[in-house]
């Protein structure tokens, strides 16, 4: 029996309806390409959010490349995150000819340690003894940090430190969107806020969307510009660069069927990696994942750690042999990326997400998984 990493026909079978007929309302008027579906889902998802603003576009990749160019950022700058996630949030930094600059994570939540932050911004000051990339007459311009596997970063103390600094906060939300920081949702927590809806993610179109959150008109203003070829008021002069960044209509029709359905998905999401966690608990030299006082994760990744890679290599083994996918999210980090070695990291330079990256391991993942499923998998781990 083959077990699915993340089963959709489930949820398909849910919203089957909803689904149809809202594709065939955009049949129907024919505006294939931001159409009215946008502006509602925006405003749906705003107000779930609790922002402002909501701006929706192509995909996770492009709203994080859209809020970078709204702030402004270019080449000399140099823009702080993790190493410890999709390659994506660092590529947004190095395609606008900035300098990705890593800091090494919190070795429990695997998000970027707020510590270490600091030290590596006033290193870059002068008066630090943090790693940097080999990059000469950088000046530190803002912060991405990452909710990754949906569990939100410590942000009052990465907001303190943006603030302290004078630098930006964005924050990588693909992962993240429904999880909550205190009272807070994801996609809040930075100036401006990114998300995915790729069909992995916790919400998920089917194809490819994303979509930027501010409480800020301004930036507003520049992430429409910058979303369509960075057009102004005259659609014909243009007054800055930008992509093609826009949604398509019958994605945001699958995603408002979807929403609906999303909340009560979160709480069926948290409640699987409450089993998982029950289940697994207790096995030795497996450490699952915590979920710190006052956040929620909407677990885009359920992750556990094994002791080495050698037992995560005999676990992923039998998980195999039992027809269960055990991806590895992500067995290089950042700052080890082929595409990222003119920056002259080298091993060693961030132990924390180096050390994760050798143990990490993800299991099946989605609100519908049965309870007999999870019991087999935690079965197969107990005995590896
Ligand atoms: C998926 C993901 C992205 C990119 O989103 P796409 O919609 O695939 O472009 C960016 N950052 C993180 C952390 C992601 O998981």
């Amino acid at each position: 029996m083959n077990i699915p990493f993340i089963d959709l026909k489930k949820q398909f079978s849910l919203i089957e309806k909803q689904v149809r007929a809202n594709m065939d309302a955009v049949l129907e008027h024919g505006a294939y390409v931001m159409g009215p579906e946008i502006t509602e889902l925006e405003k749906r998802l705003a107000d779930y959010c609790g922002v402002k603003h909501a701006l929706g576009c192509s995909s996770g990749t492009d709203a994080l490349i859209l809020a970078l160019m709204a702030l402004d950022v270019k080449p000399g700058d140099a823009v702080f995150t993790t190493p410890f996630t999709f390659f994506a949030t660092a590529e947004a930094i190095a395609l606008l000819g900035a300098t990705p600059v890593f800091v090494d994570i919190d070795p429990v939540t695997f998000n970027i340690d707020p510590e270490k932050l600091d030290e590596a911004i006033k290193t870059m000051k002068g008066e630090g003894s943090h790693v940097l990339p080999k990059v000469e007459g950088l000046t530190p311009k803002g912060i991405i940090s990452v909710d990754i596997f949906g569990l939100p970063a410590d942000f009052d103390a990465i907001n303190a430190v943006a603030e302290k600094h004078g630098l930006f906060l964005v924050e990588d939300a693909a992962q993240g969107f429904g999880g909550v920081y205190k009272d807070k949702k994801a996609g809040a927590l930075g100036k401006i806020g990114c998300t995915s809806f790729f069909p992995a993610k916790p919400l998920g179109c089917y194809g490819d969307g994303g979509m930027c959150f501010t409480d800020s008109d301004e930036l507003l203003e520049r992430l429409r510009s910058h979303r369509v070829h960075g057009q102004g008021p005259d659609k014909y002069d243009n007054i800055a660069l930008g992509i093609n960044g826009r949604i398509d209509s019958l994605q945001a029709a699958i995603l408002l069927a979807k929403f609906d359905i999303f909340p009560k998905e979160a709480e069926l999401r948290d409640e699987v990696a409450g089993r998982y966690n029950e289940l697994m608990g207790d096995i030795e030299g497996l450490t699952v994942p915590t979920t710190p006082e006052g956040y929620r994760s909407v677990w885009a990744q359920y992750c556990p750690l094994a002791t080495d890679s050698a037992h995560r290599t005999r676990i992923q083994d039998a998980l195999k042999e039992a027809g269960v996918p055990s991806p590895i999210y992500y067995p290089i980090p950042m700052h080890l990326q082929t595409a990222f070695k003119d920056l002259g990291y080298k091993t060693g330079d961030m132990p924390i997400s180096e050390n994760a990256a050798e143990r990490i391991f993800a299991l099946p993942m989605y609100p519908y998984i049965e309870k007999a499923t999870q019991e087999m998998i935690a079965g197969v781990i107990k005995k590896a």
